[in-house]
């Protein structure tokens, strides 16, 4: 990997051969910080617009739709931006609708209806949550703190929608995990991921006559049509909203919880709710991580078969890309709209991530390898989490002070910085 490089500022622009670009913004810390917009980002923004250089946001931020998500960032840059231009950390949720949008799915993240809400705006029409499963199937699902088992919450009750009376005749097709769990839920709800996971065709109160069958792939688990387990992986690192908060390296948290599994293996084995008051105090990949450690735990090292999304891994950058050159496509048709005798343009050739952060923005770009031979580069600002001097764990193809700096070096090194950029 060769090290960050950074240009100077230079009146004469070399001959490069020019290339067709798009960009990937993150936002928070690229775009923002508590709201407030970053030096450039606005006109940045604004001159590709014009240009018509295709622009999307992809961030591991979530929790609200991308309509809600597109309408705060239009406001804040004071620009017309469309939907489709923001792909947030459970968008690629939208790619399973064709399997599952009149399918009961479950989805797990805080308590109340907001993520059934999500899950509903985002096009699934039968969604059923762990408070539904904990009311109706009290006995098969019981809750239980440290302190042993607890009575369903006033808040459970109230939110709870209801289900068949008899638990194997409802049939779980899916699990989309859209954040953590909030506490006390969160040992809870790992375990009732895994007991679907072991049942026959998703159905609860069911487990698959296949499990632990050594002759079979992964000794029988999963073989029996479970739910497909999904996971949103939101920011496991403090992000620039927190920058000055405690920094853990990456792996580290997922080292913890893989250390907590073999410290207490008989809590794993036979009182798997003791596990509640082993929360760890960060967030969405150490859930991903409890429920696989354990499942392989409880299974004999048995798979989970889990799909993370988000940045930095491949679905998210997949789709990512896939939102660019529809973006390239559409622009392409509405210049040749206008223009009839215009050329064909040429197909997109590179990307270029701009993130503040080495771990999700940096790594996914540089390890990212496209199906149409895009060429993924990163660049890594000093805006956000990652702060000028130090060394990132991931190095970036170059490293620049702010998103306006960021596009410029883009813009020159692919050859399409005109005369009249230089004032950027
Ligand atoms: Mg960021």
């Amino acid at each position: 990997m060769s090290q960050p490089q950074s240009i100077s500022r230079s009146k004469s622009l070399p001959q490069l051969r020019k290339r067709r670009i798009a960009f990937a913004f993150d936002i928070d810390g690229v775009i923002h910080t508590k709201g407030n917009v970053h030096p450039n980002a606005r006109g940045t923004i604004g001159y590709l617009q014009q240009r018509g250089i295709p622009f999307i946001f992809l961030t591991n931020a979530g929790l609200r739709t991308e309509q809600a998500r597109a309408e705060y960032i239009k406001q804040m840059l004071g620009l017309e931006l469309k939907t489709s231009q923001f792909v947030q950390v459970h968008t690629p949720f939208l790619d399973l609708l064709p399997a599952y949008a009149d399918k009961t799915v479950l989805a797990i993240g805080y308590r109340g209806d907001h993520i059934r809400d999500l899950a509903h705006a985002q096009g699934f029409e039968h969604v059923i949550t762990p408070a539904d499963l904990t009311v109706a199937y009290r006995d098969h699902y019981p809750r239980y703190c440290h302190f042993g088992h607890v009575p369903i919450s006033e808040a459970d009750r109230h939110y709870a929608r209801p289900l068949p009376q008899n638990p194997p005749e409802l049939r779980i097709h899916a699990i989309l995990v859209y954040c953590e769990p909030d506490d006390p839920a969160w040992a809870n709800c790992a375990f009732l991921i895994i007991d679907l996971l072991l049942s026959r065709h998703g159905r609860p109160g069911t487990r698959s006559e296949l499990n632990d069958t050594p002759a079979l792939p992964n000794r029988g688990y999963l073989q029996d049509h479970p739910p497909a387990l999904h996971f949103c992986n939101l920011d496991p690192l403090p992000t620039s909203r927190d920058p000055d908060s405690q920094k853990l390296k990456p792996g580290a948290k997922p080292a913890m919880v893989r250390a907590m599994v073999a410290a207490n293996p008989s809590h794993v084995q036979k009182r798997p709710y003791l596990w509640s008051h082993l929360k760890p105090q960060h967030q969405d990949l150490s859930f991903q991580i409890l429920v696989e450690e354990t499942f392989s735990a409880l299974t004999g090292g048995a798979s989970t078969n889990t799909l993370g999304m988000g940045k930095p891994f491949e679905v998210t950058f997949s789709y990512a890309e896939r939102r660019l050159r529809k973006l390239a496509h559409d622009h392409d048709l509405a210049m040749r709209a206008s223009d009839p005798v215009s050329l064909p343009r040429e197909p997109l050739q590179t990307v270029y991530m701009i993130g503040d952060t080495a771990d999700t923005d940096i790594l996914g770009a540089n390890t990212f390898r496209s199906r149409h031979g895009i060429e993924w580069k990163s660049v890594l600002v000093e805006t956000g989490v990652y702060r000028r001097g130090e060394v990132p764990d991931f190095p970036p193809t170059a490293v620049q002070r702010g998103v306006g700096e960021a596009v410029e070096w883009a813009l020159t090194e692919s050859g399409n910085l005109e005369e009249a950029d230089l004032t950027i």
